[in-house]
């Protein structure tokens, strides 16, 4: 059954094809690097890790390209307002430089921790200001550019006939109901920023020379600039969230394929959101940065619960649909991956090397992962293979470790990485279960009771308080 991929380009399930097979260049839109990704962000790599390990074991060769947001990302989506960058130095009273340096440590420590593969390339906006001057003035040449004063070099959308085709938007109705705000001088409603200029009078922390003055890029050139340099002309593959859609990839179609003269990129994809139910109608909130209200791996990991946990729970929803973030749904994910990391340590214990995978169970798991990545159909596989009850062990052992390629648990190093935990660890653990029991969420605790079981830590809860030992 070949590969299957929603392509948000043609709103439908397409069977994929790279350009040049057996390489697939893929470019990932990367985090904004003036905060912690929160685990939103999070759910988004991990959908696009499944998307490379997919393709990877379809026995294509990823090239993989991720940027990292470190400057020229404003509040406003029109192209106005703060640079999110400054806002994190702000709050921190740092310079944005070391904001970006900090965060992008602690996103890739995050992705470590969630076994995301790395992509080959990460490349950071400021490394690129010339590639993408240069692209604003090949924009320019071909005429698509102009000029507002005090304000920055704009893209002209109206000379793009089918700007806006990856969102299908309805440019009458946008411009009819306004949804962007209409900034002075803008031509076009959907119009955006390229290069904006530092604000009169005011050094901003980060700003160059350009042709046209002092300041620093817009946040879709630097994508397109960058996916060009390291990917070429066509692109195979360009993801993102869903929020995405509207008017950084659109805006990025726009500058790419009117400076190249053709169609640029073939495949978008696109995960959902990570909504976080709130209030007493439950009403489901995009989880966000900017609103302040977001949870970072660190606190999943504060709270006793295996990283690793969250990458279950995030592949049991299918990436196309919004999965509502609950600690009580988060702590029933980590049972059933405790569970699955004890049977899978109890195989390897007695698994000998160099058996087959079982080919029925393989064939269902394969089905599902390549059916749109339909990761909660690939769970349910994994699952039977381990409920077999007619196969061999050793097999059974060997089949998870196959389909474990695509799911990136980590099997084969499992137990080892258990067996490293330190003290400080398992201390840690053991003062976020007492918290816990102290607030009565009993089901955390238990999961954190199960966590350290996994990691071979026995508990005894005795009157001078609880004391621990290795298995
Ligand atoms: P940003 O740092 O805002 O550039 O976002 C990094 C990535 O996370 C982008 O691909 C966003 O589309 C994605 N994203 C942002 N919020 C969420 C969310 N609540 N759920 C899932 N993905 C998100
Ligand atoms: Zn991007």
């Amino acid at each position: 059954m070949p590969l299957k991929l929603y392509n948000t380009l043609t709103r439908s399930k397409d069977p994929f094809e790279p350009i040049h097979p057996p390489r697939v260049d893929l470019y990932t839109c990367g985090l904004t690097v003036y905060n912690y990704a929160h685990i939103g962000n999070l759910r988004c790599y991990v959908f696009e890790d499944i998307l490379k390990r997919v393709l990877l074991s379809c026995g294509y060769q990823v090239r993989h390209v991720m940027n990292i947001t470190d400057v020229g990302h404003l509040v406003s989506d029109a192209d106005q307002g703060e640079d999110k960058m400054d806002i994190g130095a702000r709050r921190e009273g740092k310079t944005a430089w070391e904001i970006a340096e900090f965060y992008q440590a602690a996103f890739e420590e995050d992705l470590r921790r969630l076994n995301v593969l790395f992509p080959d390339v990460w490349c950071k906006a400021t490394d690129h200001i010339g590639e993408q001057i240069a692209l604003v003035r090949t924009l320019e040449e071909q005429g698509f550019t102009y000029r507002i004063d005090g304000d920055g070099i704009y893209f002209d959308t109206s000379k793009l006939p089918d700007y806006g085709k990856l969102a299908r938007l309805d440019l009458e109705g946008l411009r009819a109901g306004a949804r962007v705000e209409m900034v002075a001088g803008k031509r076009n409603l959907t119009d955006f920023a390229l290069w904006k200029f530092s604000p009169p009078g005011r050094k901003r922390q980060m700003e160059w020379d350009s042709p046209w003055g002092v300041g620093f890029p817009g946040w879709h050139i630097e994508c397109t600039a960058m996916a060009m340099k390291y990917l070429g002309d066509r692109l195979d593959i360009h993801c993102g969230g869903v929020d995405h859609i509207a008017v950084h990839h659109t805006n990025e179609i726009a500058q790419a394929e009117s400076a190249l003269g053709h169609k640029w990129c073939n495949w978008w994809l696109h995960g959902e959101f990570l909504t976080f139910p709130r209030g007493d109608a439950e009403q489901a909130a995009r989880m966000s940065k900017s609103s302040g209200e977001f949870v970072t791996l660190n606190t999943l990991v504060e709270r006793g619960f295996d990283p690793l946990a969250y990458r279950y729970f995030c592949l049991n929803a299918h990436y196309r649909q919004q999965l509502a973030f609950t600690w009580e749904a988060l702590s029933a994910a980590a049972s059933a991956f405790a569970r699955l990391k004890r049977e899978v340590l109890e195989l390897k214990r007695n698994a000998g090397d160099g058996r087959e995978p079982i080919d029925s169970h393989l064939d269902a798991f394969r089905a599902a992962a390549e059916d749109d990545l339909n990761t909660p159909q690939a769970l349910a596989a994994m699952w039977g293979a381990l409920k077999d009850a007619e196969a061999e062990k050793p097999r059974i052992y060997a089949t998870l470790l196959a389909m474990d390629e695509v799911l990136g648990f980590g099997f084969a190093r499992m137990q080892e990485a258990a067996l490293a935990v330190s003290e400080e660890e398992i201390e840690k653990l053991i003062a976020a279960r007492a918290e816990a029991r102290k607030a009565k969420d009993f089901a955390r605790a238990d999961a954190i009771r199960d966590r350290l079981k996994e990691m071979g830590v026995a508990l005894e809860d005795t009157a001078g308080g609880t004391i621990w030992r290795k298995e």
